[in-house]
């Protein structure tokens, strides 16, 4: 029995179902290793030893490669200080001003641990700041776990979800309607900076919708937030629609912000800075100085080396990588999202039982990738990491082709 399995016989016994949540390798298909054991740059370990190039990066946290040295050193040198103190260290006050100073957008930052609780603590900022109850929405879109926003019912009551009304994600005109629906009572409106549902080809904003959501949220008087949870320090670390010239009054952070360890941010604007300070919002481990000197490190990092060029490099190299092979193999693909955020399905593969085979056969061939939601590339991928991961990419379109037959 391999130890992988060994350790889900096991699981099993002590945790509901073995695993809950994205991470659990049962919605991925048998392929999928459970358990890992390491990782270094863009190679993760599973716990049967074998090696993969890395093309999720722990589902986005892992931005710079697993271990960057400059992200652990700053976290050895705080925990040997300290980490779960009494109060934050001053490295709260440094993350707050480096944010500050790199966000355009942000006049102000308040800290917690993951991106459920920075969307969550954003629509608490924009309802007591307008005090009313609701939130316009994307229909699909995944904002995080909590009862308000799980994907899954199960253990939710109506109520939690009562104040959500939904859009359709690039189209202004539904976002209009729904604001008038509930004229008078929106508080916010909150959108990711490009659609990244899962099972979905991805899709960017146009400009249009961008700049129609701000005015729409300026004309009835609601926050616009801005959950930059997924695409946050891989697009651009200004903010993800900074690009488009197009600011939110609430960012929400997390994921990449500090290498994967543990930390979220809400960035605000000047005229909810009140607003903000009247909730009461907090957790044990929000103030942990370990990982706000990891985000530090993270962000002057990407900063230094343009971590965000590197990884549109590698994008790009692995977008072309794969067209081209379709093509030679006789597939037609769909490659979506920004390259650095790629996804690719298969045409006409409704079912998606194209792209689980071809993914499963990914993984065997020592490349790391979903089925069905989307990638993360990191700045530690290299023109050869790239290159490797083509290789096995290559394989699994040959099995796909041997299994299926071509288009
Ligand atoms: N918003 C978006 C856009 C996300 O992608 C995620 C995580 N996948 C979240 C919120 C929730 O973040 P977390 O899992 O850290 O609570």
């Amino acid at each position: 029995m391999s130890i992988d399995a060994e350790l889900r016989e096991r699981a099993v016994k002590v945790v509901p179902g073995g695993m809950y949540g994205h991470l659990n390798a049962a919605l991925h298909g048998p392929a999928y290793p459970q358990f890992f054991v390491g990782g270094e740059g863009c190679r993760q370990r599973d716990a049967d030893g074998r090696e993969y190039v890395d093309l999720m990066c722990s589902w986005g946290p892992v931005v710079l490669g697993h271990r960057h040295p400059a992200v652990e050193a700053a976290v050895a040198a705080q925990l040997a200080a300290g980490d779960c103190l009494n109060g934050p260290g001053p490295v709260y006050v440094e993350l707050a001003e480096l944010l500050v100073e790199t966000v355009p957008q942000a006049d102000w930052v308040m800290f917690s641990k993951n991106g459920t609780d920075a969307t969550t603590q954003a629509l608490m900022v924009a309802r007591a700041a307008t005090g009313r109850d609701k939130v316009l929405m994307a229909h699909g879109a995944y904002h995080g776990a909590d009862p308000w926003c799980t994907p899954s019912t199960a253990g939710t009551t109506p109520a939690d979800r009562a104040d959500l009304t939904e859009f359709t994600y690039n189209d202004l005109a539904s976002v209009e309607e729904a604001a008038a629906r509930i004229e008078g009572e929106v508080a916010a409106i909150i959108v990711t900076p490009f659609k990244h549902d899962s099972f979905e080809d991805q899709e960017l904003a146009t400009p249009e919708f961008a700049r129609g959501v701000r005015a729409l949220a300026d004309r009835i008087g609601a926050a616009l937030v801005i959950d930059d949870v997924r695409g946050g320090w891989r697009l651009d670390l200004g903010g993800s629609w900074e690009p488009l010239g197009v600011r939110p009054d609430l960012y929400a952070f997390s994921k990449a912000m500090a290498n994967g360890h543990p930390i979220a941010a809400v960035t605000g604007v000047d005229s909810l800075r009140a607003p903000a300070q009247t909730l009461y919002t907090t957790g044990s481990f929000w103030f942990n100085a370990a990982p706000m000197a990891a985000a530090k490190a993270t962000i002057e990092t990407l900063r230094d080396i343009d971590g965000i060029a590197l990884m549109e490099r590698a994008g790009t190299r692995l977008r072309e990588g794969l067209a081209a092979q379709a093509v030679s193999h006789g597939f037609t693909v769909n490659q979506t999202g920004p390259v650095q955020i790629p996804w690719l399905s298969f045409e006409g593969d409704a079912t998606l039982e194209k792209g689980m085979f071809w993914a499963a056969a990914c993984v065997e061939e020592g490349v790391y990738l979903h089925p069905w939601h989307n990638w993360f590339l990191s700045a530690a991928h290299t023109d050869a990491d790239i290159d490797r991961a083509l290789q096995g990419t290559d394989a699994a379109y040959a099995k796909l082709r041997a299994h299926f037959g071509a288009d």
